[in-house]
This record gives structure tokens, C-alpha cells and sequence, in this order.
């Protein structure tokens, strides 16, 4: 009887400590991408990492550089050697995006705008054409706990998501005068419960909105009341947290690409075909480049613009929960377009 319950005790620890805390085994997901580079550790240590944001650099696309969000810190730029190049300690930044050729003070500059829960603001920051980037100000909301944000660009105006924990969205027009910048409110809505990851699509003048524990949502990204409609819930291969998402095109089309962190994996949806689920994908160790293998991921950002001979299929940058090889404080993964683009191919032939 005791050699029974002690297998059955023994049987139960390992089956936990297999299950760990994802829902899906990772072994199952048998298509794997592989993290070509990882940025340098944060200062933080624990959970600190958070969300990244790509820029692209036009005049020359492998200086393009890595924005992340340090949530206990502030904003650290990476160069796509994942080399640290620039700090900006200024607060407890959660999420960051970046949006292109901004009229500002008689010249075209990019923005970058983070989440500060420090203040509950939208710290606005200008990158020059060099990737220099500077705070230009705090915008304040009116949200008492600050949490995901996102950027969306018409023809004219620019804009800022930020969420409450609450479930409360903001949409905020970025509006310059005499060269000083404001946050205008436009627009407000709610999920029912925390979201935190977001992306806009630029093109289609869509938003989309993770839900952490029930899915994805989806509403126009313009500054009007509209409908909110929901593409995904949590099924099979989208675990909760649904965490960060971002747009990847290829031929042209629209891919949202998803973190499922209770599954410790990537779900792709094909926006132009009815936001099907496409496909899932997990990032594994890359031996060759001693790049460690990436679970848990919060933030994540994609592009699919040429970043040079590295990446000319654009990039994918993951948080990664537990940075090893050797144990460090958290990061973020660099992985390349083209086994994203191939996996998309593959899964859309
Ligand atoms: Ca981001
Ligand atoms: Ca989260
Ligand atoms: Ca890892
Ligand atoms: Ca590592």
C-alpha cells in the first residue's frame, strides 16, 4: 500500500513537473524557430523584460535597432547584435511601439511612446535618423494603473492605445503645437478583463487586442466608436496569457502573430482570410549561437521590412522569460523573418 501511494506520489511530481506550468507539452509543437541573437540581460533581475518594439532604420536597415521595455527601469535600445547601445532609466515603462516620419519641430522624426506606470503617463521619445533616442515628454492619462499600449498611424494623425489593468482602453491623439506635444482623448472602451498586449495595422485601420485570460479582440483602430469583435478565443493552441502580438506581412498579407504564454509558444492568425488560426511555432535553443531556447515570452514585436544581409525577411523579437546558457537576468530573442516567412508558406500553400 505505501510502495503504491509512494509511486503514485512520486508519479504525481513528476507528472507536475512536467506539466510545469504550460498547458501544451512544448515537445508536441513540432514547428521551431531559432533565435539568431540575444540582447544583453537587463539590469533587473526577476520578471523585468517586457515588450519590444523594432525600428527600422531606412537609410540603413542593419543599424536598425531593438527598443525594450526594462518594466522595473525604463527603456533600453539594442543594436541587432543585441548589443546595449543607449538607457533611458525614467521609469517603470511596460510596452513601447514606434511610428515613422513625424513633423516635429520642422523636421521628420520617428516616436517611440512606452506605457510609464511610474506616472501613469505615455512617455513619448523621438529617435533621430541616426536611432539616437531622447524623452520628449510625459503625456498623463487619466487611467489609474497603466498597463499595455500600442500605436496606430493614419495619413495625418498618430495615436496612442493604453489600457487600464481594469480592462479600460484610451485612445489618444498625439497633437503638436509650436513643436510641443499633447495627448488628445478620442476615444474610450473596455475589455472585461486585463488585457495588455495590442498592435494596430497600419493599412487596414485595424486593432487588435489581447484579453491575457480569454482571447483576442478586434475593433477599427480610428478614433469613432465602433464594434468590437472577438477573433480568438483560448482553444487548443492559444494558451492564457494571450500576451504580445505583432503584424507580419508577406505577399502583401496581413499575419498577426501571437504570444501564447501558457503554452510557451506563437500563434498565427491570416487577418485577410477570417483571422483563421493558421499555424503555431515555438522558438528552441540555437546550439550554433549559444542562444538559449524561449519560453514564457510577454512582449514581442515583428517586422517584415529588409534589415539588412542578417535579417532580409524583417525579424521577430521575443521577451524570454528565463534567459540561460548561462542563467542571467531576462532578455530578448532576435529571430529571423525567414524561417516566419517559410513557416507562413508553408502553412498557406
Ligand atoms: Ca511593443
Ligand atoms: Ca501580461
Ligand atoms: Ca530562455
Ligand atoms: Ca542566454
Amino acid at each position: 500500500m505505501n510502495n503504491v501511494k509512494g509511486l503514485f506520489a512520486f508519479t504525481l511530481i513528476l507528472f507536475v513537473s512536467a506539466c510545469d506550468n504550460t498547458h501544451t507539452p512544448r515537445e508536441s509543437i513540432k514547428d521551431i524557430l531559432y533565435p539568431e541573437v540575444e540582447t544583453q540581460p537587463v539590469d533587473t533581475s526577476g520578471d523585468a523584460a517586457d515588450d519590444p518594439a523594432i525600428w527600422v532604420n531606412a537609410q540603413t536597415p542593419e543599424k536598425s535597432l531593438v527598443l525594450g521595455t526594462d518594466k522595473k527601469q525604463g527603456l533600453n535600445v539594442y543594436d541587432l547584435t543585441g548589443q546595449l547601445r543607449q538607457q533611458l532609466p525614467i521609469g517603470r515603462l511596460n510596452n513601447v511601439d514606434i511610428r515613422y516620419n513625424i513633423d516635429f519641430n520642422g523636421e521628420l522624426i520617428d516616436l517611440a511612446a512606452a506605457s510609464n506606470r511610474t506616472n501613469n503617463s505615455i512617455s513619448l521619445f523621438a529617435i533621430d535618423n541616426l536611432g539616437k533616442v531622447s524623452l520628449l515628454q510625459d503625456i498623463p492619462t487619466s487611467l489609474p494603473e497603466v498597463y499595455g499600449l500600442c500605436m496606430y498611424s493614419d495619413k495625418d494623425h498618430q495615436y496612442v492605445f493604453i489600457n487600464d489593468k481594469d480592462g479600460r482602453y484610451q485612445q489618444y491623439q498625439i497633437i503638436n503645437q509650436q513643436n510641443k506635444l499633447s495627448g488628445k482623448l478620442v476615444r474610450e472602451f473596455a475589455l472585461n478583463t486585463q488585457p495588455e498586449g495590442c498592435v494596430a495595422d497600419d493599412l487596414t485601420g485595424q486593432l487588435y487586442m489581447g484579453e491575457e485570460a480569454s482571447g483576442i479582440w478586434m475593433t477599427s483602430a480610428k478614433p469613432l466608436q465602433s464594434q468590437i469583435i472577438k477573433i480568438a478565443d483560448l482553444d487548443l493552441m492559444l494558451h492564457a496569457d494571450v500576451e504580445g502580438m505583432g503584424i507580419y506581412y508577406f505577399q502583401q498579407k496581413p499575419y498577426l502573430v501571437v504570444s501564447s504564454q501558457g503554452s510557451n509558444s506563437y500563434v498565427v492568425f491570416d487577418l485577410e482570410n477570417n483571422n483563421t488560426p493558421i499555424g503555431q511555432f515555438r522558438i528552441g535553443t540555437n546550439s550554433a549561437n549559444n542562444v538559449d531556447e524561449v519560453s514564457e515570452t510577454d512582449g514581442l514585436d515583428v517586422s517584415s521590412a529588409n534589415l539588412g544581409a542578417q535579417f532580409p525577411d524583417g525579424l521577430l523579437v521575443a521577451q524570454d522569460g528565463y534567459n540561460q546558457l548561462p542563467h542571467a537576468a531576462q532578455n530578448f530573442k532576435l529571430v529571423s523573418g525567414t524561417g516566419l516567412r517559410q513557416l507562413i508558406e508553408q502553412w498557406t500553400q
